[in-house]
């Protein structure tokens, strides 16, 4: 337990009818009775007038008396639920601070839940992912990661992996005569079995990490086609400048939607084409590199255009067309050569301007910025997109590039144990494969992350 009792607003900034305060540490029942003049029932909401030291009246407030270890933080806490004035909440902070509380620190709440045992680490995760979810899908994979969905999964393989150690151990310790046989043929098919399982998990095509942060698509293809006008009509507010100008959209500009239930920054990259103008080169090259690192291109062509534009990976729009990009003396390491960016993603084919006459290819969509025609269609293959990349039935997906890390070394750790020609290695890759999996959990060794997780949360949680 935590010596220091912390108090913070958990509830947002700014003005608010009801502002939640959080305290937590053994100081917190004492605090309370200083506040109150007494303490109320356990969990129980209680009207109270809350006074400072001197007597002097701070608030009527809601206050629960939340006796450890069955609080969030499994230590002895309060919830204060204030008037949201900035005069009220000041005055209960200075209260507190008299009676020997201090501000808590950026995640600090949670911390001390999970150093306390209430959660392990893939749950406390949860609970930045879920202050943070912007859509329902992102809201229901941060709940089933909260309810210990991923911590279950996790658990249960370092069970089989501790199951394996104690027995390969067991090989090691008794001689050959001893043990029948078949346990070493047991190990290694439990080994190859659980490395299936782990290779099965890690590929998922980042699926829980794609919704988790968000999608990135690119919108390409030549200046003046309308891709800013694309862009805004999507975003349903002026991010790009439009213009008539080519090549005016000097840099990538970008905008956030929700299509498809999923957050997706669509990108709307600067005209595409040869230039001699260092700036507009310059946003030429990010617009490549953005595009390159796309979960999607969207490549937009215009009636006339002849065939789609060979997207990117040549840097050439092809015959005729003026050769994309002509560079800049490189201002910081760059991409040497055309061709070096590789086109990850799919793409989809958007045929612009459909109201000046003209046929959208076969495997293109057809709209009109201008008039809003095809953008409906559109939004939807743009949805079910964004959706495809992200949805995973079945077992929950990995959510956090943290965890891919470590099972990843887990993954490692398992091959060579299967391979392993001397009893004392296979047992040592064991070590290390149960290691990192419990690494992920917190069960073990992760005191040096700490810090840089709990920094990201907000004050308060
Ligand atoms: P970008 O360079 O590809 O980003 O193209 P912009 O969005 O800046 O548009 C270039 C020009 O095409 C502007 O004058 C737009 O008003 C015009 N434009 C964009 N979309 C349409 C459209 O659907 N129909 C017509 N007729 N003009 C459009």
């Amino acid at each position: 337990m935590e010596a220091d009792t912390i108090f913070a607003v958990a509830s947002g900034a700014g003005h608010a009818a009801i502002a939640v305060m959080r305290i937590s540490g053994a100081a917190s029942f004492a605090a309370l009775a200083a506040l109150c003049g007494d303490v109320p029932p356990p969990r129980r909401a209680s009207l109270r007038h809350l006074r400072d030291r001197d007597g002097m009246e701070l608030d009527q407030a809601m206050v629960v008396w939340l006796p450890g270890p069955g609080s969030y933080t499994g230590e002895d806490s309060v919830e204060l639920f204030l008037h949201g004035g900035r005069a009220v909440l000041d005055g209960v902070a200075q209260a507190l601070v008299r009676f020997g509380a201090r501000p808590a620190e950026a995640g600090e709440f949670t911390r001390r839940a999970f150093l306390n045992g209430k959660m392990d680490l893939t749950e406390a995760e949860a609970v930045h992912d879920l202050v943070a979810a912007e859509t329902a899908a992102q809201r229901r994979q941060a709940l089933r990661q909260l309810d210990g969905a991923l911590g279950t999964i996790y658990r249960a393989w370092a069970d089989r992996l501790r199951v394996l150690l104690a027995q390969q151990e067991a090989l090691i310790d008794f001689p050959d005569e001893d043990l029948p046989p078949e346990i070493e043929a047991a190990v290694l098919a439990e080994l190859a079995a659980l490395g299936e399982e782990v290779a099965v998990h890690l590929d998922d095509e980042r699926r829980g990490e794609r919704l988790r942060e968000g999608l990135v698509f690119a919108v390409t293809g030549r200046p003046n086609v309308g891709k800013s006008s694309l862009v805004n009509a999507l975003a349903e507010r002026d991010v790009a400048i439009v213009s008539a100008m080519p090549g005016t959209t000097r840099d990538a500009l970008e905008a956030r939607v929700v299509l498809g239930g999923v957050p997706v920054t669509l990108v709307d990259t600067a005209g595409l084409r040869a230039s001699t103008d260092a700036i507009e080169a310059e946003g030429v090259r990010r617009a490549l590199a953005r595009a390159a690192d796309a979960d999607l291109v969207v490549v937009v062509i215009e009636p006339g255009e002849q065939e789609a534009p060979p997207p990117l990976a040549g840097g050439s729009w092809g015959e005729g067309a003026a050769p994309v990009p002509a560079r800049p003396p490189p201002p910081s390491p760059l991409p040497q050569g055309e061709g070096e960016y590789v086109v990850a993603a799919s793409h989809l084919l958007v045929m612009n301007k459909l109201d000046l006459g003209g046929v959208a290819p076969v495997d293109a969509i057809g709209v009109s910025a201008l008039t809003g025609q095809g953008l409906d269609t559109l939004r939807t293959r743009l949805g079910a997109a964004a959706r495809s990349l992200t949805e995973s039935a079945g077992p929950p997906p990995l959510t956090q590039a943290r965890h891919r890390a470590a099972l990843q070394q887990a993954a490692a750790r398992l091959a060579a144990a299967g391979i392993a020609d001397l009893a004392e290695l296979r047992a040592e890759d064991l070590r290390l494969a149960l290691r990192a999996l419990g690494r992920i959990t917190g069960s073990v060794g992760v005191e040096d992350i700490l810090d840089t997780l709990f920094s990201r949360f907000c004050i308060g949680k």
